[in-house]
């Protein structure tokens, strides 16, 4: 078994590491403490890519494959967990199943602008009373004509607080069981649905992690994923792939000086001395000319093979329109997704 990354996926790994290290690592401090949800730096990432990195173009994708995925979340988390993780939920959680199971009709309006990063999105399973067992969620939807009317409440959803739409697992027929489980997309916007009271954690503080409540909420059952009855398939089978990101994720510079975790002090900004930066942060990732974003540049150099960073990058600048390379066009060695000592509960 070959356990190497290959040469793009080592550039691939350099160029989201400098962007981590420059964009990424110094608001981490902060973002933990305040609890701020990073926007800005989600629209930044959005750029490279990073918000549907193993999605075909057609669906707004960067088209890497899942170490390419893995290698993002690792980088990412190793600057910012908080960053990480909300990174994380919107590849996996949101968008895969839209991937996997959308119309698509519903893949146009569900998934293409929120892989692009134009929109954020969540993933809704967990309830107060629901949490390892899922298939004991409580939150009904009933079918009335062409809509579904939605009442309960969805607790610790992640990207909760700031998302423009989730994936929220309701109960069409209570009497089946996790039989009777359905995904719908909800809105944000929509009558009858509000975000609750944010959770209560000791880190990853900026994850604008919610209760969702809805009382009456009715939605098109044009925005159903997949069957009446297919939810709870969809749901755990999402979380299969969601556990590519939570165990790409590293303790990262995002504890703050209190955090009882913070076990990685080589990178924890907050155990440096101020000034003394790491190579990495000395060369921070830039773009690399007004006409050549810096997706276009990762996505466009992976097409070439790879010589030097200082040849792909001048063959970025003359080639802004050049072609997004798609999974099947990159040959990548089968290296497995690397594990970290840290997890999310079970069940995430
Ligand atoms: C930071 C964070 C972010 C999250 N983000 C999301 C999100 O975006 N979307 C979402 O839907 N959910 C999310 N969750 C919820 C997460 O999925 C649940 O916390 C998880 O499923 C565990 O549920 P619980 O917390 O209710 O624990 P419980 O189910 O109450 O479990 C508590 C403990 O009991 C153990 N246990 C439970 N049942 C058994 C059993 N039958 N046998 C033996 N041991 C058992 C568990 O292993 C665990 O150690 C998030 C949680 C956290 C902490």
């Amino acid at each position: 078994m070959n356990l190497e990354l290959t040469e793009e996926q080592r550039l691939l790994q350099k160029t989201v590491r400098e962007f981590a290290e420059s964009e990424v690592k110094p608001l981490a401090k902060e973002l933990d403490e305040t609890g701020r949800f990073p926007r800005d730096t989600f629209k930044k990432a959005a750029e490279l890519g990073l918000t549907g990195v193993a999605f075909p173009e057609a669906e707004g994708g960067a088209g890497f494959d899942h170490i390419a995925y893995s290698i993002v979340i690792e980088e990412i988390s190793r600057c910012c967990a908080s960053t990480g993780v909300i990174l994380s939920v919107q590849n996996s959680l949101y968008c895969d199943p839209i991937h996997r199971f959308g119309t698509e009709e519903q893949k146009k309006k569900f998934l293409l602008p929120f892989a692009r990063g134009e929109k954020i999105g969540c993933y809704a399973l967990t309830e107060p009373q629901a949490g390892s067992n899922a298939a004991a969620l409580q939150t009904k939807a009933v079918k009335k004509r062409d809509k579904y009317v939605i009442n309960g409440t969805k607790a610790w959803i992640t990207n909760g607080g700031a998302a423009d739409a989730g994936i929220v697992y309701v109960n069409t027929e209570p009497a089946k069981g996790e039989k009777g489980i359905t995904a719908l997309v909800v809105e944000k916007g929509t009558p009858g649905f509000k975000v609750g009271k944010e959770e209560k954690k000791l880190g990853i503080n900026a994850t604008a992690c919610c209760e969702l409540v809805f009382t009456d909420c009715e939605v098109p059952s044009s925005n159903r994923i997949g069957n009446e009855g297919e939810g709870y398939k969809i749901a755990l089978s999402t979380l299969d792939g969601g556990r590519i990101g939570s165990r790409s994720f590293k303790p990262s510079s995002s504890c703050s000086p209190t955090c009882p975790r913070k076990s990685t002090p080589r990178a924890c900004s907050s155990a440096r001395p101020p000034g003394n930066k790491t190579p990495e942060r000395a060369s921070a990732w830039t773009p690399l000319s007004p006409n050549c974003s810096p997706a276009k540049w990762l996505r466009g150099s992976l097409t070439k093979p790879f010589k030097s960073t200082a040849a792909t990058a001048t063959a970025a600048n003359t080639r802004s329109s050049a072609p997004i390379a798609t999974r099947a066009s990159r040959k990548s060695t089968k290296a497995p997704a690397k594990s970290s000592a840290w997890s999310f509960p079970p069940g995430f």
